[in-house]
C-alpha cells in the first residue's frame, strides 16, 4: 500500500493556493506533495511518475476531491495551466534606465502588435513619460525585437 505507516500532517494551505501535505515515512524520510496528489496516489494505490502530475477539472485548485482530479502528462499539463512568459530587461532608449517588463507585459505588446502591425510605435520604453517624449522625435527611435521567453511553473 502506498504510503503504509506513513505519520501525514495537513493539509494545509500553501501560498500559491494550494493544498500540500507532509508526510514522514517509517525511516524519517520527509517528503511534502500536493494533497490531490497524495489523494490520486492512495486512489489509485501507486506512486505517480515524476512525468505525471494531477489536474484540478474545473480550474480550483483548493478542490481536492477524487471526481475533480485527473492524472495528465507534466508537459501537457503545463500547456493546459502553466505556461508563463518570463519576465524581461529592457533599456529605456530615451532615458537609458533599465527596466522590466513582466511576461504578461511582455505577452500583450506582442499581441498588440501583431493585431496592428503597428511597427510605428517604438520601443518599448519605460514609462508613460518616455513613450510621450519619443513619439515626438519618431525617426530617433527604434522598435525593439520583443519575443516572448515561455517557460512552466511546476505542479505539484
Ligand atoms: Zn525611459
Amino acid at each position: 500500500m502506498v504510503y503504509e505507516n506513513c505519520r501525514i500532517y495537513g493539509p494545509y494551505l500553501q501560498s500559491d493556493g494550494r493544498y500540500f501535505i507532509q508526510i514522514i515515512f517509517p525511516d524519517g524520510r520527509r517528503k511534502s506533495t500536493a494533497y490531490a496528489r497524495y489523494l490520486v496516489e492512495i486512489d489509485q494505490n501507486r506512486y505517480l511518475e515524476g512525468s505525471e502530475t494531477v489536474h484540478h477539472i474545473d480550474r480550483n485548485k483548493t478542490n481536492d476531491v477524487l471526481d475533480n482530479l485527473k492524472i495528465v502528462d507534466r508537459i501537457k499539463h503545463v500547456m493546459l495551466d502553466h505556461k508563463r512568459i518570463r519576465d524581461q530587461i529592457f533599456i529605456c532608449q530615451v532615458c537609458k534606465k533599465h527596466f522590466i517588463l513582466t511576461g504578461s507585459q511582455i505577452g500583450k505588446l506582442i499581441n498588440n502588435r501583431k493585431r496592428k502591425n503597428n511597427l510605428l510605435k517604438r520601443g518599448p520604453f519605460c514609462s508613460r513619460k518616455c513613450r510621450g517624449y519619443a513619439s515626438h522625435y519618431p525617426d530617433k527611435y527604434e522598435t525593439l525585437r520583443v519575443e516572448a521567453e515561455y517557460f512552466y511553473l511546476e505542479n505539484n
